[in-house]
């Protein structure tokens, strides 16, 4: 299989200009075509030589993300159902904020990290996206956003799948993202999302970045975390607040704590005092917390207004900072993962 034109680097290009006898400056030309101009095929490129595009299109392929399916919401997010290559969906979403556009990527396809209260891991995984396909998301959407003279201020990594499952391919997206000669998009509005994999904390806190991290904490101890994300069982629930703290040491960066509230499951007075207890310790650490979104396969059910409020002032009262996630897109099944269920559903019946 050829790589896809969007698999590279800015290094990885200059190394195969080099390779391929050329000079340096085609490694810049061939990304302000990619990213800047944002081409769709070869021929557009050009100012570069017939036998350079030829060669492109021998060594390379474009992504294709075909549009399935497109939602848009009274609140102006937009979510798509885009049909890969190999047939297999995912999603993306571009939120509309005060401050910009924001859009959520997929790293894989499906995940295997089976959080329970999640529809993105029904299905388990069925592989890892490429570069080149997570890339296409964010050059697409801000293809969308072209037309109406408006840009991609801001990268969530929160959509299908575990991004540091999918570490090395997470690594060249970021770098191409934040290239000044690409996207040029500021590395402190980009924030990569875990479930926890601890390993992967400590090789994130060690790569020389201003890219914000983000925890699925969702619980305040080992025994509840392991219920509701079983992720937990392999990197326990203290070794993962080890990693965080090794984190905010090596980096001095906050990290946001995302924080699920699923009706008299995690939302309970309790759970609060006790994770303000393991979070006041580290006093960058932030809270997000999430009303849940009903997940149709699952039973848990919301926790009322009055609650979340309560949650976040217990917090507060311990001095852990918490805020509450506005929601976006709930009438059109914004959700991570819910869409793509809903299409596997469909195209199995
Ligand atoms: S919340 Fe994220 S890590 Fe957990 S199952 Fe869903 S996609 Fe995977």
């Amino acid at each position: 299989m050829k790589p896809f034109i969007y698999d590279y680097s800015f290094e990885q290009w200059q190394e195969w200009v080099k390779t391929n006898g050329m000079p340096a400056f085609r490694a810049g030309q061939i990304f302000d075509w990619l990213y800047v101009k944002r081409v769709t095929s070869f021929e557009q490129m050009t100012n570069l030589p017939k036998a350079l595009r030829e060669l492109l299109e021998e060594q390379f392929r474009f992504v294709t993300l075909d549009e399935i399916a497109r939602y848009e919401s009274k609140d102006g997010t937009v979510k798509f159902l885009f049909e890969l290559q190999d047939k297999n969906a995912i999603e993306t979403v571009i939120m509309k904020h005060s401050y910009g556009n924001s859009v959520c990527v997929t790293t894989q396809v499906g995940c295997r990290i089976g959080c329970t209260f999640c529809a993105s891991t029904l299905g388990g995984l069925k592989r890892d996206l490429a570069p080149g396909e997570i890339i296409a998301q964010v050059v697409k959407a801000q293809q969308l956003l072209d037309a109406v003279n408006e840009r991609v201020s801001s990268i969530v990594i929160m959509g299908i799948g575990e991004p540091f499952e999918n570490y090395d391919s997470m690594m060249t997206f970021l770098k191409v993202m934040i290239h000044e000669k690409g996207l040029n998009i500021g590395q402190r509005h980009i924030t990569v999302s875990t479930s926890g994999i601890v390993p992967n904390i400590y090789r994130f806190a060690d790569e020389d970045t201003q890219i914000n991290l983000a925890i699925s904490i969702h619980a305040p101890n080992d025994a509840l975390r392991s219920k509701l994300m079983p992720v937990n069982r392999r990197f326990p629930f203290a070794d993962m607040i080890q990693a965080c703290k090794y984190y905010t040491e090596k980096t001095g960066r906050r990290i946001t704590f995302e924080y699920a509230l699923m009706g008299g499951v995690n939302d309970q007075p309790e759970h609060a005092e006790e994770l303000a207890e393991v979070l006041k310790e580290m006093p960058l650490a932030h809270v997000n917390l999430i009303p849940v979104n009903f997940v149709q396969e699952r039973n848990y059910v919301r926790t009322p207004r009055e609650h979340i409020f309560r949650f976040q002032r217990i917090l507060e009262k311990n001095k852990v900072n918490a805020t509450i996630r506005r929601e976006q897109g709930s009438d059109i099944a914004a959700a991570c993962g819910q869409l793509r269920a809903k299409h596997l559903e469909s195209s199995a019946r």
